[in-house]
């Protein structure tokens, strides 16, 4: 449902990673204003657990991804299935990503319920291949992706700096520590940002300790820890930050 009084609302539908540490739910966050409407990734997981917050499908107008590794991408075939014979949709929809997204949506499809790719929705879809750091509007919010480095497969990898109904969110999608970063969270009403372990460094994620020595260039407003393994969760209660946490809402106000 929409918002009202001007508040652009984020929740936290899934914030777990790929292997579901402590039972965490795949990347899927959904974004609420007074007009928009809009999800930020639909991993495997993330029609039940957007069934399970009683989230109207119906009126999610964007579904807006970041890569295509299945905590993140994967929930897309169940949504689809979902809004052509559950949810009866008739609205349009656009999910838009990086580029190479109408092949991926096809793989996603064949691979989940064969034959389904060819099968045409009873609404308009559009499959939307954004550029990086090129910025467009879709669904009243304007987009701006930026890349980030998170494999040498089924790239390119994107973060998000996204401008809201006049607020500014940004997310780090999944990365290792690349200054990309910094002007994707620069000064930011919040900065949802992936802190995967708590100081090991490794390729492809990023730590916290890494993401804390920047965290004074950044200068984001609000931030918000994500997309957490277990050897995180188990720090989180000495850390001074704020986590998310599945069903967790965030209120943006003016
Ligand atoms: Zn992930
Ligand atoms: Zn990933």
């Amino acid at each position: 449902m929409n918002q009202k009084n001007g508040v652009v609302q984020l929740k936290f539908i899934g914030c777990g990673d790929a292997f579901g540490s402590n039972g965490r739910f795949n990347t899927c966050f959904h974004v609420t204003g007074q007009k928009a409407n809009f999800l930020i990734d639909c991993g495997a997981s993330s029609l039940i657990a957007l069934k399970a917050n009683q989230v109207r499908l119906n009126e999610i107008e964007l579904i807006l991804i970041t890569h295509f590794h299945a905590d993140h991408f994967g929930g897309i075939p169940f949504f689809m299935l979902d809004a052509q014979f559950f949810s009866k949709r008739t609205q349009p929809l656009v999910i838009a990503g990086p580029p190479g997204l109408p092949t991926w949506y096809e793989r996603v499809m064949e691979t989940s319920f064969p034959g389904s790719a060819q099968t045409r929705p009873r609404f308009d879809l559009s499959l939307i291949e954004l550029s990086v750091e090129h910025t467009v509007r879709l669904a009243g919010v304007k987009i701006t992706p930026f890349p980030v480095h998170h494999d040498n497969l089924g790239g390119p990898f994107f973060a998000y700096r996204l401008e809201v109904e006049g607020r500014i969110m940004a997310y780090t999608g999944d990365t290792e520590w690349t200054d990309t970063l910094i002007a994707v969270g620069r000064d930011a009403d919040l900065f949802i940002a992936e802190a995967y372990f708590y100081e090991k460094k490794v390729k492809l994620h990023l730590d916290l300790a890494t993401l804390i020595e920047h965290l004074p260039t950044i200068k984001p407003k609000r931030l918000i820890l994500t997309h957490m393994s277990e050897d995180m969760l188990a720090h989180l209660s000495d850390v001074p930050y704020e986590a998310a946490a599945d069903g967790k809402v965030v209120l943006l106000k003016r």
